[in-house]
């Protein structure tokens, strides 16, 4: 069974900045073109992250310059990538073709300014996470919580991403900051994340932050890095599908999707170890899930809960 996949979060742009590979086939990169087609990715979401630690007047070089990589690198004819700038684009798609999305993950880079929101959302952007795992303008990060939950700027971009169909993305979030996007956000989604009652990691969902996405009808996409997935020792497929079971026993079966945050990760789950690898996950899951239950978590259950 070799279903199409969506997969929401990869850090391809980011590597970039630390060396211009090949996107073609460059073994340094797990989503390259050659691994894409391999894993028969359908849609791939590509972040915009900036590295906390550069200097502030870096950060909208930074986010400009990953602009750059993926126009010039990866939306390319030749290569049948099409930028993905409305939901509706995904439908059009041709057969061979492949659907690349812009994210941010962390709004450090707009510096406060709502101008630089539609600036972005007319370079194409989709989905917005309002922090990685800092503290920034718009909110506070899972690392840094300043008890202030989402800001009044940020506040403003959910009102924006609600008016312009733009998801808002509660992976990497403090707790308070996700529970104010639960109330602000029309179109919640957690681009990567795991079930914090089999990991607890503090990038995990909680039960009762799985439970609202649920009540939300939010997308939860389980993400492939180990630390997410066991506490110690080598993560497997059998570990990362106890995630999707979690998140189904809590209502989230129509929700599951996947989020690999590969080329974010320097740790690998066994067999999963790149974009072309997808389908070993498909294959053990058709073990416990129905065709039907695996093709959602595939690409379906994405679709069907786009904005509209
Ligand atoms: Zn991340």
């Amino acid at each position: 069974m070799n279903f199409p996949i969506i997969d929401l979060h990869c850090d391809v742009l980011y590597k970039y900045e630390q060396q211009e590979v090949d996107f073609m086939n460059a073994p340094q990169l797990d989503v390259n073109l050659q691994n894409l087609r391999g894993g028969n990715v359908k849609v791939q979401a590509f972040a915009i992250f900036i590295n906390p630690k550069i200097a502030k007047v870096e950060k909208i070089k930074s986010a400009l310059r990953q602009l750059y990589y993926f126009k010039t690198y990866v939306v390319r004819p030749e290569n049948k990538i099409v930028h993905i700038k409305n939901w509706s684009d995904i439908e059009r798609l041709q057969d061979g073709e492949i659907g690349a999305v812009l994210t941010i993950e962390g709004v450090d880079f707009l510096e406060g300014d709502i101008k630089m929101w539609h600036l972005f959302r007319e370079f194409g952007v989709l989905s917005i996470g309002l922090t990685w795992n800092n503290a920034n303008e718009a909110a506070d990060g899972v690392e840094e919580d300043l008890g202030r939950g989402v800001t009044a700027f940020g506040r403003e971009i959910i009102q924006l991403n609600n008016k312009h169909k733009v998801l808002t993305d509660v992976s990497h979030l403090s707790e308070k900051s996700f529970w104010d996007v639960m109330e602000l956000a029309d179109y919640a989604i957690a681009s990567h994340s795991n079930a914090k009652a089999l990991c607890s990691h503090r990038r995990n969902l909680n039960d009762e932050q799985i439970k609202a996405m649920v009540a939300k009808n939010a997308p939860i996409h389980i993400v492939y890095f180990p630390m997410f997935i066991v506490e110690e020792g080598e993560a497997t497929l059998a570990h990362l599908i106890k995630h999707i079971d979690h998140i189904c026993a809590l209502g989230g079966k129509n929700l599951i999707g996947l989020g690999s945050d590969f080329d974010g990760i320097d740790r690998k789950v066994i067999n999963l170890e790149n974009a072309s690898k997808h389908p070993n996950l498909l294959k053990e899951l058709l073990k416990y899930y129905s065709e039907d239950e695996v093709r959602g978590f595939a690409y379906q259950n994405f679709l069907n809960h786009l904005p509209k």
